[in-house]
């Protein structure tokens, strides 16, 4: 019985390459032919990276439905195993009417280098700002020593962790999150970088996207993230505020999502999030879109491994012999291998694409 076997129950692919050749499988075998766009470098292993779009459903529908894995690569390891599934146990039964459209690994490159940044160190989801005014986060300045030290041996982590730590009972742990994770564009070998101009998945959505939302006169949107909030839970996170009609439907498709701008979220409000640069792209598209974040361990876990990762593209070498530990410790604040995590996250996301789905579906009168 091969319903039996374990290797076709969901659950992690071990690399990028692995992951990137069962969504292509799963994806053939539903007749979603994969347009793939190569990025110009290799993968850690020499592999090609790519952004690949797969789609099902008809090409002139009015109502879309776009699931998008790894915007912050790492997270990539979850939202491609929810991807491939839903391909596999889902796509069979979608709705007439709709067409659905995933993007697999919007960072490619992050993904297979086992980080949340891409190419250029920078945060895909702090790179949508205004160029000609980037937001300033002076207090960053102020503990960007402190996060990225020059060195990265047990001496160093624990002093540098302890003064963190006092900072973060001056200003307040929410403060403290704001300051280190809600962007910035002065340290570009820091955390949460912003960037210096638009990057190349920015690039590419940009050119790509209203030819993605092609003939849809309302489109769905979720962004698959992971790393915020208590193990296994995905929360939706919206880009807007109550009252802002994107948030208002969504709150009406789900039952609920919390805005970032008001506290309300695991995330910290920040600037530069992709989602709230869609309505500009598809100026007349009815948007609604939100990210759908789980969480695996305590921000403190998930802060240490990002701490070390900046180190070892800073000062390291990440094709050294320091390298895989610190990819290990990246992979597991990022990606639970427990099948019990990943159960949750189907079973949520299972609810959360037929809610959007099912309000994309078009009433017949
Ligand atoms: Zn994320």
């Amino acid at each position: 019985m091969a319903a039996d076997r374990a290797s076709d129950r969901p659950h992690l692919a071990a690399t990028y390459r692995e992951a990137r050749s069962a969504v292509l499988a799963a994806a053939d075998r539903v007749g979603a032919e994969p347009l793939s766009f190569v990025h110009p470098s290799a993968g850690r292993e020499d592999e090609e990276l790519a952004i690949d779009v797969m789609t099902v459903g008809p090409v002139d529908a009015d109502s879309v439905l776009v699931i998008v894995s790894g915007t912050h690569g790492v997270e990539g390891y979850a939202g491609s195993a929810l991807q491939r599934w839903w391909l596999e146990s889902r796509a069979g039964q979608r709705p007439p009417g709709v067409r659905v459209v995933l993007i697999h690994a919007l960072n490619p490159i992050g993904f297979s280098w086992v980080r949340r940044v891409n190419e250029d160190n920078v945060d895909l989801n702090r790179n949508f700002v205004d160029w000609t005014q980037p937001p300033t986060n002076d207090a960053y300045g102020e503990v960007a020593h402190l996060l990225v030290p020059e060195s990265w041996d047990e001496e160093s982590r624990a002093a540098t962790t302890h003064a963190l730590l006092e900072v973060a009972g001056e200003v307040g742990f929410d403060r403290f999150q704001e300051i280190v994770s809600s962007g910035q564009y002065t340290h570009p070998t820091g955390v949460f970088h912003g960037g210096s101009g638009p990057v190349w998945s920015h690039r590419w959505l940009a050119d790509h996207f209203s030819e993605i939302a092609g003939s849809a006169r309302r489109l769905g949107l979720i962004d698959l993230h992971t790393g915020l909030g208590p193990w296994g839970h995905g929360e939706l996170i919206s880009h807007e505020t109550g009252g802002d009609p994107g948030y208002e439907r969504g709150t009406a498709w789900w039952g609920e999502v919390r805005s970032m701008r008001d506290g309300e979220s695991v995330s910290a409000s920040l600037d530069g999030d992709w989602l709230a640069a869609i309505d500009g792209w598809v100026p007349d598209v009815e948007v609604t879109a939100a990210a759908l974040e789980f969480g695996t361990v305590d921000t403190i876990t998930v802060m240490q491994s990002l701490r070390a990762d900046a180190w070892l593209h800073a000062h390291g070498d990440p094709s050294g012999p320091d390298a895989d530990a610190i990819r290990a410790q990246v992979r597991a604040a990022f990606a639970d291998d427990d099948p019990a995590w990943l159960a949750k996250l189907v079973e949520r996301f299972d609810d959360v694409t037929s809610a959007a789905l099912t309000a994309l579906t078009p009433t017949v009168t």
